[in-house]
């Protein structure tokens, strides 16, 4: 089980007999394959692509259309002012111990990413290692968008209630050249009516001109969330197509993904759209470090089934044995290919 990787500051590439990609790091443009190009492989066997990691636990939440702030009525980690942070140390520790395949590492964090002072330094040492961040904010000021466009490969701002914080700060991101910029706003029966919205604000709001697309996120009933009601396929295949008919960028989490499938049925470009979609990665491509070190297949694992504890990756030796191999790892990863990627946790 060997495998070669040739980067440069444009491109990082792995190869080996059975798991290849490509990843262009200015656009973060990916392709894999495996033994030939028609081939895709189930898994990486060489350790994840992607790193979720959660750097703090604290947040107040986002101003509402009163301007008042609380913490968001969903956050599925049910956050507060009363988090923790992760430390730079465990930070550099952790990702120390991952292996060479890792090119991007998601950032979660609070909506005005000015929670944990270290971020930036954790942003550093991630570029220092040629892995590029990417992070999730929703109430940003100059100072953090400078920042944020110095740093990172793409930026996420999620849409709540109040559609000019999200807007505002989607400007301050394009107008600092970042062409990476997505809303991220989650789907359920609370919200569609604000999805709606936002797909017609994309095509008139000129602080949405440079927008790079608007990403769906699935409803994952956890935590605050879990009061919340799933969107049922008629509405969610109205969300597509209306996007679809109005030409507006349009994504999905990886958990959605088979949902767009089946909204996208009776496509006449069904082929092609198909290729675009990568169902849910978790412990196949992706891993999720909480902010104590912690490893888990996706950041909505954490107290699900075999996962009352995750893996203390601070203690390990050998991320391949002690983590990506690890028995529960093993486990969760069969179910997942087993059920044609669907979420093995959740109704989405
Ligand atoms: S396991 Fe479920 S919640 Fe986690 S990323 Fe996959 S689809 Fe989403």
């Amino acid at each position: 089980m060997t495998y070669k990787i040739i980067e440069n500051s444009n491109i990082k590439c792995i190869r080996s007999d059975n798991y290849n990609y490509n990843f262009y790091k200015h656009n973060g443009y990916f392709e894999r394959w495996g033994k030939d190009y028609k081939d895709d492989p189930n898994f990486s066997e060489f350790g994840p692509e992607i790193l979720d990691l959660e750097c703090t636990t604290i947040c107040g939440g986002v101003p509402d259309s009163n301007n008042k702030t609380s913490p968001c009525s969903m956050c599925y980690k049910s956050n507060t002012l009363k988090g923790i942070n992760m430390s730079i140390d465990t930070f550099k520790n952790v990702l120390d111990k991952f292996p060479p395949t890792l090119t991007q590492i998601a950032f979660g964090a609070d909506a005005t990413a000015e929670a944990n002072p270290d971020l930036w330094k954790m942003m550093e040492y991630s570029r220092s290692k040629q892995i590029i961040p990417n992070i999730t904010v929703a109430n940003i000021t100059d100072e953090t968008a400078d920042k944020l466009a110095k740093y990172c490969g793409a930026v996420a701002v999620s849409r709540y209630a109040n559609k000019d914080i999200c807007y505002n700060s989607i400007k301050k991101l394009t107008d600092r050249g970042m062409t990476q910029v997505n809303i991220h706003i989650c789907v359920a029966e609370e919200t569609f009516d604000m999805c709606m919205e936002t797909i017609k604000d994309s095509i008139i709001d000129p602080r949405l001109n440079k927008l790079n697309a608007i990403v769906f996120l699935s409803l994952k009933r956890k935590g605050r969330g879990s009061q919340w009601h799933s969107l049922p396929m008629d509405k969610f295949k109205q969300l597509v197509d209306t996007a679809m008919k109005d030409k507006v960028s349009i994504g999905f989490d990886s958990c959605g993904a088979n949902k767009f499938c089946k909204c996208i049925e009776d496509h006449p470009d069904k082929l092609r759209l198909l290729q675009l979609v990568e169902p849910c990665e978790s412990s196949a491509f992706s891993s999720y470090v909480d902010v104590n070190g912690h490893y888990y297949p996706c950041s909505f694992t954490p107290n699900e089934g075999d996962w009352k504890e995750g893996i203390d990756i601070l203690s390990i030796s050998d991320f391949l044995k002690d983590v990506w191999y690890n028995e529960k790892t093993v486990k969760f990863r069969t179910a997942l290919l087993n059920c044609g990627r669907n979420c093995p946790l959740f109704s989405i």
